[in-house]
């Protein structure tokens, strides 16, 4: 059974499908899932990520990560956890940047949390000789300081759309006509999980609810305000989702999201107030959303490529420019890519990062 047939059959049995209900077989379906059955990260891939693009951004993360470990006392044993590690790259560059840091490797427990079997087969070959422990759900994670990375990962979770009509809302489902799938429109009724919304949209506009990220951060916050830690989440967005920011890319290429489902990767904007928020019902603080480009030249990223850049020559030195100026210029990922840090109140912010 194809994907489509999957996806067809659903909708003959219960109607119209939410579009995070097919975000969720898209990228998860057991069997015929994007993620579940592939690595489709790199250039043979159909998207690539910051931490394969350079090894500076796993290192400083790592650097930023460490440092807010030691100010808050070098606690041991602590959690270090990766949500969504792809292909193990950032956590290997991570653990590399941060070997000479005294006590840090001892104490540390790793965990990732990871949905795709595919993807833990590489990751447990990237990060061989370090036996980190796989998790299912944030919840698993154990009752000690966290301190946590999630790089494009929350614009992989499942987003409901809706589209304003008066003070009521519209959701946007996927349905079949003449056997293919297209997106039509529910009939509108209030919304209680969008009145925050009805003050700064109007007639038409679209907004999306990405129902799994606020209980995920809740409970990664929970942690950090209870035993301390830190976590920086880096993804695309902004502070507030407006308009249709569903995404499919396949083969480095947009495509659209209804062609092709579980070929194409689906992703989505991430609402950061939404993270904000989850932390702070946990007594947890969020720092300022901080562009990536600024982030990063705030951690050193300048400094770390001149220190790489001696032995280089030709393209592997043209590579290293290319990949600082990708990582950083606000014409890139620079601006388009965000951080929001979480930490306990009594605590500083993570390095990088202002309340
Ligand atoms: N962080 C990596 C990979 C980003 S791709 C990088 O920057 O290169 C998204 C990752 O999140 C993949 O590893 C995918 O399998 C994982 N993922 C997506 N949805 C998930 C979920 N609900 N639970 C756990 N992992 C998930």
């Amino acid at each position: 059974m194809s994907l489509t047939d999957h996806l067809s059959a659903r909708i003959q049995a219960d109607g119209p499908m939410s579009v995070a209900d097919y975000m969720g077989d898209c990228l998860l379906h057991p069997q015929l899932g994007y993620y579940t059955t592939r690595d489709p990260l790199g250039a043979k891939g159909d998207f690539t990520t910051a931490p394969e693009i350079s090894q500076m951004f796993g290192e400083l993360l790592g650097l930023a990560l460490a440092q807010a470990w030691i100010s808050q006392g070098s606690p041991a044993p602590f959690t270090l956890a990766e949500l969504g590690p792809g292909r193990g790259t950032l956590m290997a560059d991570l653990l590399r940047a941060t070997r000479g840091v005294p006590g840090f490797h001892t104490a540390m427990q790793i965990h990732l949390v990871e949905a795709s079997p595919a993807l833990r087969a590489v990751q447990t070959k990237t990060l061989d000789g370090h036996a980190p422990e796989w998790l299912d759900t944030v919840n698993a994670l154990p009752q000690q300081p966290l301190f946590l990375v999630a790089n494009e990962f929350f614009d992989a979770l499942p987003i409901r759309q809706f589209v304003r009509s008066g003070d009521h809302w519209s959701e946007k489902r996927i349905g079949l006509k003449e056997g293919a799938l297209c997106f039509g429109l529910t009939p509108a009724a209030p919304q209680p999980a969008l009145e925050h919304r009805l003050a700064d949209t109007s007639e038409g506009d679209l907004v999306e609810l990405c129902e799994s990220a606020a209980p995920i951060t809740a409970a990664i916050a929970a942690r950090i305000a209870a035993d301390g830690g830190a976590a920086l989440i880096v993804d695309y967005g902004d502070w507030r989702a407006l308009g249709d920011t569903l995404q499919a890319l396949r083969a480095h290429q947009p495509a659209d999201p209804l062609q092709a489902p579980g070929q194409a990767d689906l992703t989505a904007h991430v609402d950061f107030e939404a993270l904000a928020l989850a932390a702070k019902s946990e007594g947890c603080a969020f720092t300022r959303l901080t562009p990536q480009g600024v982030f990063l030249e705030r951690l050193g990223i300048t400094d770390r490529a001149r220190a790489l850049a001696p032995p280089l020559q030709g393209e592997a030195l043209e590579n290293l420019i290319s990949a600082h100026r990708r990582l950083t210029h606000p014409d890139e990922m620079g601006n388009l890519f965000k951080v929001l840090g979480l930490y306990p109140s009594q605590a500083a912010p993570p390095p990088g990062l202002n309340p």
